[in-house]
């Protein structure tokens, strides 16, 4: 509510109060169950005596726009049906805060969008957003199509699919499951448009609200926030260079009775480490004993760059406890929008029901697109050339850290995936580091909104997949002279910028 009083004019406050209010009434602006502010917070407000205020109320309940009501104040009614004017509410914006959703107000993605903006920057060298090299996609996955599409007329790839996906594609990522190590069904795998869809669909038909998931911490954030925005209680185990602490996830079992863990077991998203098999062993016992459902998301899972991947926890599972996601965004092409689930056929079944509300079925052409990919052997053999390519940049990443770091700066060698997670010198934080960065044309992500808690200012995620190769030592190098700014204290007037640059997540 906005009310402008002007002194000059001889119009008593009370009336300008009564006509402004009114106006916001009969304009839709104040819904109907508004709450208008008590008398004695808006007399302060706009510095005027109580009575005026109280005045301008009385004038208002007079016209039976608004009433009180006890324990609860002033609150604006239906309107009269004769003082709506259909052509003066028309020429009115919509009153956005009342008109969104409670859900949607919990969204909050300014971060990414903010770092996607920036790294797209051409002169900026992006270690910030977790994309695939743009040069090393397969991009003859797209030879022949227009003239499978035009001159064989295959209307197959461009009309609906099931929602589950094409069946025969179905079938080819059950080989690609086969070789992961899990035996599956065509009826066990459904299509999704990305892996962040199954995360969201896992936990729509998982949860209910007040229900509790543990995470790692630190976690990929969007789970989180899919997590939290049904009304879930997220809650996180600390994640070592083992990966997740399952000593500590037993006490919380225990304690708690969650009914989702989700993990990003293999290189994970942030800190790129893998759980330890061990763990991933006593993390099955643990959701057998304790009947916790597990969200394995392996989006890195293919990329291993030295020696062979561990076995996932979806391939020592036979019970049907761990519903699995994968994608074809790290190692083909994000912008198709395709990943996968492979889970239990009763959570297919139910998965399928949701999607079928949101988006029908994934786009059918990145269906068709990928299918022959896989069929051809071209999916495998690429996979191959992109694990060559990323290590030399992983090896980049790390031997520029070992020559240009300052003392007190740490980071570890993930054996896959996309990112190098890094611990700041003492007292440089990641939010000030940001706003330095930003001057020597580097970007990355803050290590804070990966918590479920007020932690994570020591740290930064590095991605290393997406800068070109010849990139990534001066970018490294100019990181590193922008960390040794904020050693010496020459950043100190950052910190009162950090704030408009990194909204809470
Ligand atoms: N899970 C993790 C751990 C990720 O890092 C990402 C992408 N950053 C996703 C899921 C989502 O990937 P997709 O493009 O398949 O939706």
């Amino acid at each position: 509510m906005k009310i402008i009083l002007d002194r000059e004019t001889n119009k008593p406050l009370y009336f300008q109060i009564f006509e402004q209010i009114r106006r916001q009434i009969l304009s839709g602006e104040l819904l109907p169950g508004y709450l208008l502010p008590p008398e004695r917070k808006l007399a302060e407000s706009l510095d005027v005596n109580r009575t005026t205020v109280l005045n301008a109320y009385r004038e208002l309940k007079a016209e039976g726009l608004v009433g009180s009501q006890v324990g609860k104040g002033t609150i604006v009614l239906s309107y009269p049906d004769q003082e709506i004017k259909p052509d003066y509410i028309l020429m009115q914006e919509p009153t956005w805060n009342q008109l969104f959703s409670q859900y949607s107000n919990k969204f909050d993605s300014y971060l990414v969008k903010d770092l996607l903006t920036l790294a797209n920057r051409k002169d900026v060298i992006s270690f910030a957003t977790g994309i695939a090299s743009p040069e090393t996609g397969p991009i003859q996955v797209l030879r022949g199509i227009e003239q499978e599409l035009v001159e064989k007329k295959n209307y197959r790839a461009l009309l609906h699919t099931p929602t589950e996906g094409f069946t025969s594609l179905r079938e080819a990522i059950c080989n690609v499951m086969h070789k992961r190590g899990v035996y599956c069904d065509f009826e066990e795998v459904m299509l999704l448009s990305g892996s962040q869809q199954g995360i969201d669909l896992a936990a729509r038909v998982i949860l209910d609200p007040g229900d509790i998931v543990v995470v790692e911490d630190p976690s990929f954030f969007p789970a989180i926030q899919a997590f939290k925005t049904i009304g879930a209680r997220v809650m996180g185990v600390p994640v070592d260079d083992q990966g997740m602490r399952i000593d500590l996830l037993e006490q919380l079992l225990q304690r708690y009775r969650p009914k989702l863990i989700y993990t990003v077991p293999t290189y994970q998203n942030p800190t790129g480490t893998e759980m330890a098999l061990e763990r991933r062993k006593k993390l099955i016992e643990l959701a057998y004993r304790y009947k916790v459902l597990i969200l394995e998301d392996d989006a890195y899972g293919d990329l291993c760059y030295d020696g062979y991947p561990l076995p996932l926890l979806k391939s020592m599972d036979n019970e049907g406890y761990v519903i699995y996601l994968s994608t074809f965004s790290k190692s083909v092409y994000p912008g198709l929008r395709l990943g996968w689930m492979t889970a239990h056929k009763k959570v297919v079944k139910r998965c399928s029901a949701v999607k079928q509300i949101n988006d029908l079925h994934s786009n059918s052409l990145s269906q068709w697109i990928i299918e022959r990919f896989i069929v051809s052997g071209e999916y495998e053999a690429h996979i191959s050339k992109v694990i060559d390519e990323y290590r030399l940049r992983r090896n980049a990443m790390y031997d520029a850290l070992m020559q240009f770091a300052p003392a007190g700066m740490s980071w570890n060698s993930p054996r896959g995936g996309y990112y190098i997670w890094c611990k700041l010198p003492e007292h440089v934080h990641a939010s000030r580091l940001m706003v330095k960065a930003a001057e020597y044309k580097i970007v990355f992500v803050p290590g804070m909104p990966f918590f479920t808690s007020d932690q994570g200012e020591n740290y930064i995620r590095l991605n290393f997949t997406y800068a070109p190769l010849q990139d990534i030592r001066e970018g490294v190098k100019r990181l590193c002279q922008a960390v040794n700014d904020l050693v010496k204290g020459s950043g100190r007037e950052e910190r009162d910028k950090e704030l408009e640059i990194i909204p809470i997540v």
